[in-house]
């Protein structure tokens, strides 16, 4: 029989289950919101990135229902050939209008807005100078484009000034960050960035999946939150999160977006979005807009809740914004805290390398403004009780 040429994956998996990092997929069975059912069990959710709680909200589930009855399930084609529906262009205006850009263009997903995007815009001749914490997606972005790439240590100015002076003037350069961090929960030095990325004639982009919704007037995002309009050349943001539905997107300048129309690889060859997604996405800005007092709440509960990690005494690292990790070090540890508090029904999934860096293991929490008091308070007391019992806190 032939021997099964695969074999070194359950070897490497076998390495995983001796070290403890080995994770099951947690299983919800009900809606995605603050109180669900995950793995049969009841918990405080504190894993999902429903910032807003739209996933659920009833003016987009109508929306998406309505679009099913117009226009059926599915596209059918990608978007260069039959698979334009007048409902994705109206996406696409809507989302200008709400970013206050010239124009925009919607992916299937922030990953691929941000891949297909960086691949599409450079050569092997040019260079990216990239945070060491932005994601994963701007990383592959930048691999594919064969560009050379510069890391800058997170948050450095300084840093990625040296390395832009040893470059050649006439090297086209892309500056990229990202809006929030996805694992810290900190905020890009923006402003100084977009400072930088003129001094020396960079394209500045920014990734704002995790500020999509959440920060800036009606959640446009850092660059509104900064004032920084006309200073990003290229905004992505992501309609998978606060957004509450799926897809990513990609704002700027009307000669960005149609030059990506005819060379961003994702959107020439993988079929665009089911109507009910762009219909739900419309929802999702009109609820924005009209309803911007559930951004309120998500800041009253984020206040809450990190104020309350903190007073227990946890290392909350330097997040500002709704996404608070609990950093213990160790990833076995971080994995055994988050088993612990899913046993005593709170959801927080512990994330370890190569997520993040060796010893900075964590359990990342983010609230939502869906969550009650109730919901939040009984969370820190699981908190509290697990973090006292496996001696992370005192
Ligand atoms: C989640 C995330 C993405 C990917 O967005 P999706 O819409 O889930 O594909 C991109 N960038 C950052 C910073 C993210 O956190």
């Amino acid at each position: 029989m032939r021997s099964d040429p695969l074999s070194f994956l359950t070897t490497e998996l076998d390495t995983l289950k001796a070290q403890g990092l080995y994770r099951h997929l947690r299983i919800l069975s009900d809606e995605q919101k603050a109180k669900t059912t995950v793995d049969d069990r009841q918990v405080v959710n504190l894993s999902s990135n429903n910032y807003l709680g739209l996933t659920t909200h009833s003016r987009l589930r109508e929306r998406a229902v309505d679009a099913i009855r117009r226009y059926g399930v599915g596209s059918a084609s990608v978007r260069p050939i039959a698979g334009t529906l007048d409902i994705h262009m109206e996406l696409e205006r809507r989302l200008a209008e709400f970013k206050k850009t010239e124009a925009v263009v919607v992916f299937q997903s922030g990953f691929t807005a941000n891949a297909g995007t960086v691949s599409a815009i450079l050569t092997k001749d040019d260079v990216v100078i990239s945070d060491e914490l932005n994601h994963a997606s701007i990383v592959d972005g930048c691999r594919l484009s064969r560009a050379s790439i510069k890391v800058f240590p997170h948050k450095d100015v300084d840093a990625a000034r040296t390395i832009l002076r040893g470059l050649p003037a006439s090297q086209r350069k892309l500056l990229i960050t990202d809006g929030v961090f996805s694992m810290d929960g900190d905020l890009a030095p923006l402003p100084d960035l977009c400072a930088l990325a003129e001094e020396f004639g960079c394209i500045m982009m920014v990734d704002d999946a995790h500020a999509s919704g959440v920060f800036g007037r009606n959640g446009r995002g850092t660059i509104d939150h900064f004032a920084a309009h006309g200073r990003v050349d290229i905004q992505v943001g992501t309609l998978s999160k606060a957004f509450g539905v799926l897809g990513g997107y990609v704002a700027g300048s009307r000669a960005l977006i149609e030059f990506l129309y005819h060379r961003a690889r994702p959107f020439l060859f993988s079929t665009s979005h089911p109507p009910a997604v762009a219909a739900a996405c419309i929802a999702a800005i009109d609820v924005l807009l009209e309803e911007p007092q559930i951004i309120d709440r998500l800041w009253d509960n984020t206040r809450f809740f990190k104020a309350g990690l903190q007073a227990l005494g946890f290392n909350t690292g330097l997040s500002e914004s709704p996404i608070t990790p609990v950093i213990v070090g160790d990833g076995v540890l971080a994995m055994t805290l988050s088993d612990r508090l899913f046993a005593k029904g709170v959801f927080a999934q512990g994330i370890g390398f190569p997520t993040v860096a060796q010893g900075k293991a964590r359990v990342r929490t983010i609230v939502t403004a869906t969550h009650t008091r109730a919901d939040l308070q009984f969370a820190l007391d699981v908190f509290g009780e697990v973090g006292r019992e496996l001696g992370i806190i005192r």
